[in-house]
């Protein structure tokens, strides 16, 4: 098949763009390399650097592409907070520009990388993917409006729309910004260093960790899997683990001798979240297969950053 992946240069596009050209799929890759790099692809991936509302690049990039993956956005939560126009003209103009593109040129499906970000704080655990949203941040509310426009634009011009609402994918390749690192590389490079672990919080709160590798196959089977036009779906691994408890299989993990502390001052952010995956067992024969004792000790195997 054909695909155009967004977002390629970045830790999910890059993981999922070299399986597919591993697997004998044209891939073509487009990313303006605000946060991606594309070193990171294999040669079987054909790379254009460009912004994801470039839409005459992006009609040439989609000749004869059978599915889209759209992966490229702004990611950080607290960055949104101080940018959430930012926010909302790449996050959500990026994909009714895509859409848009994808109308013109006649392309049948696409999947969009949304997050269990949108849920928001619920008393109802596991999140299914009938439940009401209440995003709490910029960066959710504009995942919340890609999914809406992808589905309402795309029913109204005879485009599926498969949204997988992600939670919190780690493995190697993740990036490590210095503001605001996502919570399992900070870790891991914390305990490699025997540095200081900061959990924030007093570590009570629940996310439920993914493996990169289960997040692949699910968008893998998200371009084929029959009856999912317009629907959202649940990728996390159905486990919910305490941060507290991720600093600790971190720990273990590294043999670290790294201080933890925990910070009260700062917010935890979402108290509890881990995914219904029901949905995607059903519709996507979706089986996470690495469990997050097994997910770190790969992330530090296969990443040079980790390496002691
Ligand atoms: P990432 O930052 O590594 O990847 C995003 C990529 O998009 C980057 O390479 C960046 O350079 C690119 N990009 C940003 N703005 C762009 C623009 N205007 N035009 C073209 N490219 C642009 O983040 P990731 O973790 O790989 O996330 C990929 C997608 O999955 C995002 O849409 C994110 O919202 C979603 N998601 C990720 C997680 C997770 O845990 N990693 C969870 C839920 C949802």
């Amino acid at each position: 098949m054909n695909f155009l992946i967004t977002g390629a240069a970045g830790f999910l596009g890059s993981a999922l763009a070299n399986h597919l050209a591993r697997e004998g799929h044209q891939v073509r890759g487009l990313d303006d390399l605000s946060a991606g790099e594309p070193q990171v692809l294999e040669p079987g991936v054909h790379f254009t650097r460009g912004d994801v509302n470039d839409r005459p690049k992006l009609w040439t990039l989609l000749q004869d592409v059978d599915c889209v993956y759209h992966l490229a956005a702004r990611v950080s939560v607290p960055e949104s907070i101080l940018y959430p126009r930012e926010y909302n003209a790449v996050n959500v103009g990026g994909t009714v520009s895509l859409m848009e593109a994808m109308r013109d040129v006649g392309i049948r499906r696409v999947v969009l990388a949304s997050s269990g970000a949108i849920y928001g704080d619920q008393e109802v655990q596991p999140l299914s993917e009938g439940q009401a949203p209440k995003p709490r941040s910029p960066y959710a509310v504009s995942k919340l409006a890609a999914e809406y426009y992808v589905r309402t634009i795309g029913a109204l011009w005879g485009i599926e729309t498969i949204s997988l609402r992600i939670f919190n994918a780690y493995g190697p390749g993740q990036h490590l910004p210095p503001a605001h690192p996502p919570v399992v590389p900070y870790f891991l490079r914390q305990a490699i260093r025997n540095g200081t672990i900061v959990v924030h919080h007093d570590g009570g709160q629940t996310r439920d960790f993914v493996y990169v590798d289960d997040v692949v196959s699910a968008m893998v089977a998200a371009s084929t899997a029959p009856t999912i036009n317009g629907l959202v779906i649940n990728i996390g691994s159905g486990y919910e683990t305490t941060v507290r408890d991720l600093a600790r299989l971190t720990m273990e993990a590294t043999g670290s001798q790294a201080n933890v502390v925990y910070n009260q001052q700062v917010e935890g952010g979402v108290s509890r979240m881990c995914a219904n995956i029901t949905l995607a067992q059903k519709k996507l024969n979706y089986k996470p297969a690495i469990g997050l004792k097994q997910g770190l000790r790969l992330a530090l195997e296969r990443d040079p950053r980790f390496k002691g």
